[in-house]
């Protein structure tokens, strides 16, 4: 049977969360790397991770639609708690920049960049790699995160142009391949143009996908993800899935 990660899920979303977990298991899923988004979610992942040990890795972050709802003492709390959980944790994030006009309206581009250097300082001093939403933003996001001296860094569902995502792997970061891959036409050129040994597997679930059938993603999309990175480079579904997965467990340090 194929062994895949999901390295970047939002776990604390998930409804049905117990037989989500054992779906992605019956479909060969042997880790997730859990995400946080704020602080709740953060403590929600905590706790998923300590009851699914071995199997859910926990990252911890802020997200930037988040930022809209908080102030500095939310920020503050948010990052204290981070640090207090950095030695538990595989990385940090989800954490970013997100340049949609609607998020600009209520997290101006400053202060995202600014709590953004702040999330970098953390995974800098610790040495974790983070997990980053670029959307509409990836040359910003690409240099603060290249200013802030990250050694490891993974650029989660990136759909951006080709020169960024040449520095991206220039500077040994590595992009992620959600679901999307089966149509999304700028994130199939991503992938396409990403080498195997900087490409990582994910679901973003529960992120809802698809042109005409649309659905609530989980840990067991993974395998769409998996097939449409093996067809878009046309190699076989297990070489993609060893090359993944191991590419996750150096990238997060996973002990299995
Ligand atoms: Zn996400």
């Amino acid at each position: 049977m194929l062994k895949v990660i999901d390295t970047h899920a939002h776990l604390d979303e998930l409804e049905n969360l117990e037989p989500a977990l054992n779906k992605a298991k019956e479909a060969g899923v042997v880790a997730i790397v859990a995400v946080g988004s704020n602080h709740q979610s953060n403590q929600k992942v905590i706790g998923i991770s300590n009851s699914h040990p071995d199997f859910v890795y926990p990252a911890l972050g802020l997200h930037p639609w988040e930022l809209g709802n908080l102030d500095s003492n939310g920020i503050n709390l948010t990052l204290k708690f981070i640090e207090e959980e950095i030695s538990q944790i595989a990385a940090i994030g989800e954490i970013g920049l997100d340049y949609d006009k609607r998020v600009i309206k209520v997290a101006p581009k400053e202060p995202q960049k600014e709590t953004l250097r702040c999330l970098l300082a953390l995974a800098r001093q610790y040495a974790k790699p983070v997990s980053i939403h670029s959307r509409y933003s990836w040359i910003d996001t690409f240099e603060l995160v290249k200013e802030a001296n990250i050694e490891k860094a993974v650029f989660h569902w990136f759909t951006g142009f080709s020169s960024v995502l040449k520095d991206i792997l220039n500077a040994g970061y590595l992009i992620s391949a959600t679901p999307a891959a089966e149509y999304h036409e700028e994130h199939r050129r991503a992938i396409k143009e990403t080498p195997m040994d900087k490409l990582l597997l994910e679901t973003d679930c529960p992120v809802t996908y698809g042109r005409e059938n649309r659905y609530r993603s989980q840990p067991a999309d993974i395998i769409r993800s998996l097939k449409a990175v093996a067809a878009l480079k046309g190699i076989d579904e297990s070489t993609i899935a060893r090359q993944t997965r191991d590419n996750a467990i150096e990238f997060f340090r996973l002990n299995m």
